[in-house]
């Protein structure tokens, strides 16, 4: 544990080099992972009575199926940024389209606040161009990455 939480101080990540400075947002993001699984069972286990009353098992409306799925399949696919900020890519699994499952992918933005890494916005992929377009994607505009935080990220 005591190499762990040394691992987890991105002050001291420029004395420890690039390797371990990717550890530490690696760690910080399966923490994350494995929390946000970890709260969405246990919302989908205190909506289970609600939904019992009011909906038969097989109506998806508000049902939140496939949501777990996504969050249980969600990887990190690359990582890049310095001892105080970072971004992240991951990509996990859509099971919502006819044709089978999709890959989607997003983009986390984080920065180093104290001690910890915190997240500040995340984007998806525009799914119309799949991160490949130029200007002419009606979607994005050429921009790739989509947040309803801020329109059109750039
Ligand atoms: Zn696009």
């Amino acid at each position: 544990m005591v190499h762990d939480h040394f691992l987890d101080m991105p002050l001291i990540v420029s004395n420890l080099g690039i390797h371990a400075f990717m550890k530490t947002i690696e760690n910080f993001m399966q923490d994350l992972f494995q929390t946000r699984i970890a709260e969405q069972k246990e919302i989908l286990a205190n909506r289970a009575p609600y939904r019992q009353k009011f909906f038969t098992p097989d109506c998806r409306w508000d049902s939140r199926v496939g949501t777990l799925e996504m969050m249980e399949t969600e990887r990190i696919v690359s990582s890049d940024g310095s001892d105080m900020k970072a971004t992240v890519i991951t990509a996990y699994n859509v099971p919502f389209y006819a044709s089978g499952p999709q890959t989607h992918r997003r983009r986390y933005h984080i920065k180093a606040v104290g001690d910890n890494w915190l997240v500040w916005l995340v984007e998806n992929e525009c799914l119309a161009c799949r991160g490949e377009g130029d200007e002419n994607c009606i979607n994005c505009k050429g921009q790739h990455w989509l947040s309803s935080q801020r329109g059109i990220a750039s």
